[in-house]
């Protein structure tokens, strides 16, 4: 994925960084967060990681949770080379018993019952150093447990400093060293008072500096990007009219102006309007370059008469990356013949953080399989076909983060807040056969339902929502006839991560005004149905 010149620049060179040793729990990703939230750099790396690979010095270190027993044969430990380093440590659960468990093998053993849900904190207060984890924390602070291990004895050299009746060890301190234990999750909403802990060990312990924000990440970045590039290369890149790739395609053009070539392929599936509405905005209103390449009656053509779900996912990016090269091409045989103009060297991807940590994290025994809506294989065949080299500006950034800076770089609110859409559009929103009828059928119903969510002022409120076609037919009575027309499905789900979601709780009567519309006004539509399932078991496209 990253370049090496791309690791050399990032941003745990120029910010003050604490490492996350990820240890395969389902939260590592969150102790991240909000470390970010602080406004301190963090970065998480799998437990495996050797300390001689680490391209940066972190300025303190948090051993994450995970799914191992410490003591079992094939469970993960971290390179002790980490304890030498000198550098504060806190260890969350699994990690707080691979700190005991270094120290004596006996110090962690399986406990009699898992301890799963709420629990009350009592700090023992003892002096200045070891008090320093849960300064300004009160008693009875509520914390999360997730635990069946426990630690039997407290390791030597270490004090208690937290207890709660079923954990006599909810929380140890090095008595002289800056390595601390927790047994308890500060990283989930149900430890309310966790990110404050955090703030104590980042700022406190390890001395972070809390400077990380976008509009410190940008004048970085930015020169960052015009290093790389140097002042004579194309850059090129798929924008879709969402945030990410809109982010990122506005950050080049901020970098090295013209010199980037955002490509936007129309396959047929977009939203209504979608192609002028991204025209609008990163034409005329950013004043990117941008080519717009209508593939749709190619798109639709090869998706004719398929039904399965693989395959037209397929054909959508095959597609995409047969009219993306042709136009590559053409971009940089005309840059040859502009006199500044160095070659394309450089393609654009609007990978953001998420993706880095799902190819990083530690994958334990309960490792889920992602699978992503983007269009698989463009990175591979723009860099072995065409020798690009890959260019991924919003690598180190969670959404939250990419919205922020994408407010800083001037992009309108409803295009930041805008909910994700997937690469095959519209064409995995449809149960069956992809039809023109049936893509304009969708697609109306689809424009009905967001604008009336947006007319109600609830956007924001829902993650994603859309409204799918489902092929069968159903009857109806319109005008005293018999007509069988298609049912279509709206989707509505609330969610942090994207990996699990919740449908949205809807006004009832708003539902019943949409479904009322949709049947009057989008010709072909006998019924609405809203989709109440919960991801997972569920998903939240169709296909
Ligand atoms: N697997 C260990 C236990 O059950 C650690 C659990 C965790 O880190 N959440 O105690």
């Amino acid at each position: 994925m990253a370049t090496t010149i791309e690791q050399a620049e990032a941003p745990h060179q120029s910010f003050d960084t604490l490492l996350v040793l990820d240890n395969g729990s389902q939260y590592s990703h969150l102790i991240t967060r909000r470390l970010r939230e602080l406004n301190v750099y963090s970065e998480m790396l799998p437990c495996t990681t050797k300390l001689g690979d680490l391209a940066f010095k972190p300025k303190g270190i948090i051993l994450s949770g995970g799914p191992y027993s410490v003591y079992d044969p094939i469970a993960p430990h971290v390179d002790p080379a980490f304890f030498e380093l000198g550098v504060p440590i806190l260890g969350v659960c699994y990690g707080l018993q691979e700190i005991a468990w270094r120290v004596g093998k006996e110090n962690v053993v399986a406990g009699t019952e898992r301890e799963y849900g709420h629990a009350i904190i009592t700090a023992q207060r003892h002096n200045d150093h070891v008090d320093r984890l849960f300064k300004g924390l009160e008693d009875g602070m509520q914390v999360w447990m997730s635990h069946g291990d426990r630690l039997a004895a407290l390791p030597e050299g270490f004090v208690t400093i937290a207890t709660t009746t079923n954990s006599p060890f909810a929380g140890i301190a090095h008595k002289e060293k800056p390595v601390y234990g927790i047994q308890f999750h500060p990283e989930v909403s149900h430890t309310p008072r966790g990110t404050d802990l955090l703030r104590n060990f980042a700022i406190d312990i390890c001395g972070a500096e809390s400077n990380w924000s976008m509009p410190n990440f940008i004048d970085k970045e930015i020169a960052r990007i015009r290093k790389l590039v140097g002042d004579k290369a194309q850059v090129l890149g798929a924008v879709s009219g969402g945030v990410d790739s809109t982010v990122a395609a506005q950050l080049m053009k901020t970098a090295i102006g013209d010199r980037f070539h955002a490509v936007l392929i129309n396959n047929g599936v977009m939203r209504l309007d979608e192609c002028t509405q991204v025209q609008q905005t990163l034409q005329q209103h950013l004043g990117i370059n941008l080519t717009i390449v209508d593939g749709s009656e190619l798109f639709l053509g090869r998706l004719k008469g398929v039904t399965e779900p693989e395959r037209k996912r397929k054909i959508i990016g095959e597609t995409f990356i047969d009219l993306f090269e042709e136009e590559a091409k053409r971009i940089e045989k005309e840059a040859e013949n502009t006199p500044n103009a160095g070659k394309v060297e450089w393609f654009l991807q609007g990978t953001l953080y998420p993706d880095v940590i799902e190819s990083l994290s530690f994958k334990g025994p309960s490792a889920t399989i992602k699978t992503h809506h983007n269009v698989g294989g463009l990175p591979a065949r723009m860099m072995n076909g065409q020798g690009l080299k890959l260019i991924e500006p919003l690598r180190e950034l969670f959404k939250d983060e990419v919205r922020d800076l994408g407010r800083q770089l001037g992009i309108h609110d409803d295009l930041v807040m805008r909910h994700p859409f997937p690469g095959p559009g519209i064409a995995i929103r449809i149960i069956g056969e992809v039809t023109p009828e049936r893509v304009e059928i969708a697609r109306k119903a689809d424009h009905i339902y967001i604008s009336m969510i947006k007319e109600a002022g609830i956007y924001n409120e829902m993650s994603q929502a859309y409204a799918g076609l489902d092929t069968s037919k159903a009857v109806g009575v319109m005008g005293d006839n018999r007509v069988y027309g298609y049912i279509i499905i709206l989707r509505a789900v609330t969610t942090t991560d994207f990996m699990t979601a919740e449908p949205y709780d809807f006004d009832h009567s708003l539902l019943k005004r949409i479904a009322t519309r949709i049947v009057n006004e989008v010709h072909g539509v006998s019924r609405v149905t809203y989709d109440i399932t919960s991801k997972p078991p569920g998903t939240i496209e169709l296909e």
